[in-house]
């Protein structure tokens, strides 16, 4: 928690001491679909990718909206200040497993500056995270707290929090290239990706195929413990998991349970173990990306 009792309101400046921002002052600004584009693509590495993502102003709606949420806060929240700006990949930049959600929360990351951190899905998601070894800390309350993941990276299909939870196809799309120079950077360490909610599911899909996976045809339909493999150009086989969210809604109501994520999880970690490239020198030659059975 960044507690200020006279925090001024409005996003938080790049490079002006917020744990974990790797931005500064003269990280280059993308204001368009094509500046996007251009600049995650030239992102040589995860810390300039991280950078140049958190900076981001391409989608008009959404800035307005994270920024005017950061300036006028919760009640709860008032004597914090907001990070107010997207949302990038955090986590073990040599992960071999990718969790991608749908957007960060208006009080949650929006506020925290970290995915999942400061809401009740990312309380249920990080104590689930915890109990399979994934990460340090049962909880995540915020970007300086000492969470580490294990092996794991986290981000999100639109980098900034929507109105109502709900971003546009659009917005999907414009942020579309910030997940797939993630996945990119990450491809020589990945072998699991799980999607939290059918909307990261969906989403999914053309972006591993901007990074470099074709999807299988037809695309796997989302359920609780789906399972799709998908193909990289040289031959490095990708487990595609899904989860049904645990946003509070599922969670309340029982749709979704510790145990069900729990399971998720711990399938991810084993296949994650069982054909990292220690343990599957030989990486066969695959010609078709197809989808799997689903979890039992
Ligand atoms: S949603 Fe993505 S593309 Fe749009 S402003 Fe946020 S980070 Fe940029």
């Amino acid at each position: 928690m960044v507690a200020d009792p006279v925090a001024p309101g409005g996003p938080v400046a790049p490079g002006t001491g917020w744990p974990g921002d790797l931005a500064t002052a003269a990280t280059p600004v993308a204001s368009s679909a094509a500046e996007v584009r251009t600049l995650a693509v030239g992102s040589a590495d995860l810390t300039e990718l991280t950078a140049r993502q958190s900076v981001c102003r391409a989608c008009p709606r959404l800035v307005s909206w994270r920024e005017e949420v950061a300036a006028t806060r919760r009640k709860s929240f008032r004597d914090e200040r907001y990070w107010g700006r997207p949302i990038p990949g955090w986590g073990d930049q040599a992960a071999s497993i990718l969790i991608v959600g749908l957007a960060p929360a208006a009080h949650g990351g929006n506020r925290t500056g970290r995915i999942f951190t400061g809401d009740r899905s990312g309380d249920f998601l990080f104590a689930a995270l915890h109990r399979c070894g994934l990460a340090t800390l049962p909880t995540s309350t915020s970007a300086g707290d000492g969470q580490r993941l294990i092996g794991v990276r986290m981000a999100a299909a639109v980098g900034c929090a929507p109105p109502e939870n709900k971003p546009t196809p659009r917005e999907r799309d414009e942020c579309a290239p910030w997940l797939a120079a993630e996945l990119r950077l990450i491809a020589p360490t990945l072998r699991v990706v799980v999607c939290l909610g059918g909307f990261a599911w969906q989403a999914l899909w053309p972006v591993l195929a901007q990074a470099g996976y074709p999807a299988p045809r037809p695309r796997p339909a989302f359920k609780h413990g789906a399972e799709a493999t998908v193909f990289s150009g040289d031959g490095v086989r990708l487990l595609v998991l899904g989860c049904f969210h645990p946003s509070q809604q599922n969670t309340f109501t029982g749709r979704v349970t510790a145990d069900m994520v729990d399971a998720v999880l711990a399938r991810a970690r084993t296949y994650a173990a069982e054909s990292s490239p220690a343990a599957e020198p030989n990486v066969p030659i695959a010609t078709k990306s197809h989808i799997s059975r689903p979890i039992a």
